[in-house]
């Protein structure tokens, strides 16, 4: 997968792809392996890296949403738990299951979670994980170490999905450009190209990295933008009315000891009726989200004062020792590209099911749902785009396709395991280079090579792309991955012949970025 290329098999590309995808997220590059798969000819363009916007910033779920139950939506949570048993299924190297506990400190609580979550279990059908039950007092404490007791009663255990969002994504780019597609990040979609009857046959786009300009003719143009959907459309047609009602929703991570071992809490009401997760991940507890309604979309969304000190008060009502400002490594805020409905005031009683638009100029768009549920929207999207550029109709091969790394037990490879099939080829790397096989913080498990792979073999373009989504360090423990970065842009300067300079601003331009996930005190 190497950009430059891409770019020329993309510039050399007269005639009209079938389809062309706008947004490099869970959404688009699902279409992209879905349409590219079906043996359609897809070309894919993101104006920054793959997986920059909501894609990465998720709970890290694959799940049919205990909420969603709640609220009556079964059927939703139906496909959504299939989408999670096809997950498991297709990228196990990337997805396992996870044990959640339901605190009980009320009478009702273990009848009412446990008739609930054996009904959540149910509707799994043959995708299900392990069993729903409920839990005494002492194995709800063995399972949570560090849960308050005062009043605790016991709990209800359900399973779920975990996986990692961001190198999920990088996979199915990978899996994407397998089956035939044209993936381009950081090239940004400008304006939409209309034919005589303004209908939409087209994109103008911009390398943002050179400045050199495209013209791309697409049979269809699908926007996957996410909470970017409506500033496309309105550049197509400034009377469209809005889709999006976009939610901003944030996390907290802390080292380990605050849940030590394997099992997350889920808390199915705080004060603003929502659920709250405390999740074990990659070595870390990572604890959210909020549901904040923002008038404006961000690649780089800020979190709140207030959605900080919800989390931290939530968190001290359930764990033994209260976790404060300085205890928190890693702050990110995502936004959820959820669609508009009319009447209802409250972002978190917004419906999570996606929604395919066709504008009058024709454009697509693909917006709402669930990371869980991408290669379902992009099976939906697939169908209707085919049938709106008058292509032959082919099956969607996406039921039982592996993607990338694909391994059925990877977790012997350690900190490699989210590579699968690849981990070995990195491992090739330390062996032609012992230095290679040097962490770059002491207190996170990246190896220089690593980032060797993530330039040579990943499309990672800046010292972000390697420290935020390849490798998962600013996420984790925002100093650490200050602290990484020069050796980072080191690394990156000698694989893509960087002078100087360029390694300065991009040493800077991440050093900018990376101040939004430092809680300051
Ligand atoms: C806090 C939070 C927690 C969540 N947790 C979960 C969870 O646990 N499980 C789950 O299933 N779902 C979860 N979700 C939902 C899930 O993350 C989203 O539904 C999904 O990531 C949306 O993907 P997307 O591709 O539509 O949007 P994005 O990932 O935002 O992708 C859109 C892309 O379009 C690009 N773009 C925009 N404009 C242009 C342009 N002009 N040219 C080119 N590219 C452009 C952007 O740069 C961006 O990368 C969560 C969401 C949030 C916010």
């Amino acid at each position: 997968m190497n950009r430059d290329e891409i770019w020329k098999r993309v510039r050399e590309h007269r005639s009209p792809w079938d389809m062309i995808v706008i947004g490099g997220g869970a959404t688009g590059v699902g279409i992209a392996i879905d349409g590219a798969s079906r043996g359609y000819d897809v070309l894919l363009l993101e104006q920054s890296d793959f997986g920059k916007g909501t894609s990465s910033r998720s709970t890290k779920l694959a799940h049919g949403g205990v909420r969603y139950l709640e609220q009556g939506n079964l059927g939703l949570v139906m496909e959504a738990l299939k989408e999670r048993g096809l997950l498991l299924q297709n990228a196990p190297h990337l997805v396992h299951d996870l044990a959640f506990v339901v605190p009980n400190y009320e009478w009702w609580e273990a009848p009412f979670y446990g008739i609930g979550l054996k009904l959540y279990q149910l509707l799994a059908g043959k995708y299900g994980f392990g069993k729903s039950r409920l839990l005494s007092r002492e194995e709800t404490l063995e399972r949570l170490p560090t849960i308050k007791t005062d009043g605790l009663r016991g709990g209800a255990i359900y399973y779920d999905g975990q996986f990692d969002d961001s190198r999920l994504l990088t996979h199915m780019v990978m899996t994407a450009f397998e089956q035939g597609a044209a993936l381009l990040n950081y090239c940004e979609v400008t304006g939409l190209a209309k034919d005589s009857q303004g209908f939409a046959d087209g994109v103008i786009a911009r390398d943002t990295e050179s400045g050199e300009e495209l013209r791309a003719w697409g049979k269809v143009v699908v926007n996957a933008t996410g909470a970017f959907a409506d500033r496309l459309r309105r550049a197509a047609d400034s009377s469209v009315a809005p889709m999006i009602a976009p939610s901003q929703g944030v996390h907290l991570v802390f080292k380990s000891d605050f849940l030590p071992l394997n099992s997350a809490i889920m808390v199915p009401h705080t004060s603003d009726g929502r659920v709250l997760f405390a999740i074990p991940w990659h070595g870390h507890v990572m604890v959210g989200t909020t549901d904040t309604p923002v008038s404006t979309s961000t690649l780089e969304p800020l979190a709140l004062d207030s959605e900080v000190d919800f989390i931290l008060s939530t968190a001290a009502q359930y764990l033994t020792r209260t976790p404060t400002r300085d205890d928190v490594l890693s702050v990110f805020a995502g936004i959820r590209p959820l669609v508009r409905a009319e009447g209802v005031a409250n972002t978190a009683a917004l419906s999570r099911d996606h929604v395919i638009h066709i504008d009058s100029s024709g454009l697509m768009t693909v917006c709402g749902g669930k990371w869980t549920t991408y290669r379902r929207m992009a099976e939906d999207c697939v169908d209707q785009a085919t049938t709106l550029a008058q292509l032959p109709e082919k099956p969607c091969l996406t039921r039982d396709l592996k993607i990338h790394g694909f391994q059925s037990s990877s977790e012997d490879l350690g900190p490699l395991a989210v590579y699968g099939s690849d981990a070995g080829e990195i491992g090739k790397l330390i062996a032609d280079n012992p230095a290679l096989g040097e962490t770059l913080h002491s207190d996170l498990p990246y190896l220089k090579a690593q980032v060797i792979w993530a330039v040579r073999h990943e499309m990672a373009r800046t010292i972000e792309d390697v420290l935020a989504r390849r490798t998962r360090a600013l996420f984790l423990n925002a100093r650490a991955a200050l602290a990484m970065a020069p050796a980072v842009a080191d690394l990156m300067a000698s694989e893509m012949k960087w002078d100087a300079g360029t390694k300065q601003k991009q040493l800077a331009a991440f050093r900018e970025v990376a101040a939004n996930y430092v809680l300051h005190t």
